[in-house]
């Protein structure tokens, strides 16, 4: 019925429409006013088209087929498992750091049931949420105190408005950065109602420039980690104890974004990127972190430091609509532990993905080789190479982990197709293109994620996936 003679009239009937659909038994347990909403939604379409004169199909069978295909989509999860091919340890867009086995426990026991997320069982009386993790971030980080919220950019408007409010806040100029996802610096700053003044120039700024604009207006100077950049060749930010100094001869706090914070080490490259506790045994006054980049939890912000500070943040009113709720709290709580009981590369993902050396990962990509190795006899290309693996999440940018994958060229089909192909797998899979070629960069695969590859491929050379 592809005719673009065909009018408003031709358009079948909405209980024409749900005689036929009522027949697919898949669909029975959805609300039969969810099914007409629909069939009238896509017969509405239907009719537009036909009023913009475009040819559209309007049989009975194809509205159902298109209405069916929504419907059912209803009923599976939208967020879904993926398997991350890209060798990108902190993906954004994949959820940033996959939880540990500790965590999802944690996260799996206290969400089936009550728990004491405002109770204290010694007292019998209210308690608060935010204790559960307070003496273990201290523990770790050396800070006085801390407190968590939603996330890092929550982190961040809190510490601004509760430290700043109607009064200046000094930033390097190389430092008033945007994050992914619309973070930016300076937008931070106005919502939060702090006042911004800019010091220094974009790739150079001194400990002269931060002096001179300390005023008795001067609320806070704010560090901010570039995070997803880095300004190299004639570039230079004062020494943080030089800035700390400086802060505190005036009387005022130093507050340093932290982006990622880090409670280990994290070598790479001739990299190092300092602790959370370093920075605070630098003087900083307060940092903020995610707890979902290198940390390796669930999405949080933490904000650690001088008592006195958070005390005042802890009574803020902005801190009951940015809290953090108890699914985040267990995942950071369960990792937390790991932390403090020496299971750091065992058991959380992030760190282990990160250490993991150039060695191991050849040999794994080799494994990866031998499983594929058949789809040779199809007339497929597969090879192992030597990949360069990135931290991601805005964490340690430009700095190249070394690592190994499995370059494939599939028979008769171009990389583009075969990575969209690999994408509509009923468990995604998710791999970089480079010079017509696939990548599987296997720092963040497991043994099931590279039987999961195995299937995609071979059901492929079988036709099975359109
Ligand atoms: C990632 C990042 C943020 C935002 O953290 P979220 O936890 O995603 O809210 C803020 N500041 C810096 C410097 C960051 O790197």
């Amino acid at each position: 019925m592809k005719d673009s003679r065909l009018t408003m009239r031709d358009l079948p009937a909405i209980d024409r429409l749900l005689e036929v659909i009522i027949t697919y038994p898949e669909l029975g347990e959805l609300p039969h006013q969810i099914i007409v909403d629909k069939l009238r939604a896509v017969v509405g379409e239907a009719r537009n088209q036909l009023r913009q004169k475009q040819t559209v199909d309007i049989s009975v069978e194809s509205l159902v087929t298109k209405a069916r295909r929504e419907l059912l989509a209803l009923g599976t999860c939208s967020l879904r498992k993926v398997v991350n091919a890209t060798g990108v340890v902190l993906h954004t867009n994949l959820g940033r750091a996959p939880l540990g086995k500790n965590a999802v426990r944690m996260v799996q026991d206290i969400m089936s049931g009550y728990n004491t997320l405002e109770y204290n069982v010694a007292t019998g009386e209210r308690g608060s949420r935010y204790d559960h993790v307070v003496n273990k971030l201290c523990a770790l980080t050396g800070a006085e105190d801390a407190l968590v919220v939603n996330n890092n950019a929550a982190a961040v408007l809190l510490v601004l408005s509760g430290l700043a409010q109607g009064r200046e806040v000094i930033v390097s100029r190389g430092q008033l950065v945007e994050i992914g996802g619309s973070f930016r610096v300076p937008d931070v700053l106005k919502q939060s109602g702090a006042l911004l003044v800019e010091v220094g120039t974009t790739n150079k700024t001194h400990l002269s420039d931060y002096q001179e604009a300390i005023n008795e207006n001067t609320a806070v100077l704010l560090k901010v980690h570039t995070s997803n950049y880095r300004i190299v060749g004639y570039a230079g930010q004062p020494d943080m104890k030089e800035l700390v100094t400086l802060a505190h001869s005036h009387g005022l706090p130093v507050v340093d974004d932290l982006g990622s914070g880090t409670l280990v080490s994290v070598e790479a490259d001739g990299w190092n990127e300092p602790t959370v506790a370093a920075c605070l045994t630098a003087g900083i006054d307060v940092v903020t972190f995610s707890g979902d980049k290198l940390l390796g939890g669930g999405q949080a912000g933490i904000i650690a430091g001088k008592k006195q500070y958070i005390t005042m943040l802890k009574k803020h009113p902005l801190l009951r609509a940015i809290r953090i709720d108890k699914l985040s709290l267990a995942a950071l709580e369960g990792t937390l532990i790991d932390y403090l009981t020496g299971n750091v590369y065992n058991n959380i993902p992030v760190q282990r993905m990160l250490k993991r050396r150039p060695e191991e990962l050849r040999e794994q990509a080799c494994q990866l080789e031998k499983m594929l190795k058949d789809l040779t006899l199809y007339g497929w290309h597969i090879d192992v190479i030597p990949l360069a693996s990135q931290a991601g999440g805005g964490t340690l940018p430009e700095i190249d982990f070394k690592s190994f994958g499995v370059s494939i060229i599939a028979a008769g089909k171009s990389a583009a197709v075969l990575e969209k192909e690999l994408r509509k797998n009923s468990i995604p899979i998710i791999a970089r293109i480079q010079t017509e070629k696939i990548l599987f960069d296997v720092r963040c695969l497991d043994f099931d994620d590279m039987e999961v590859i195995k299937k995609a491929c071979f059901r492929m050379v079988k036709g099975a996936i359109k």
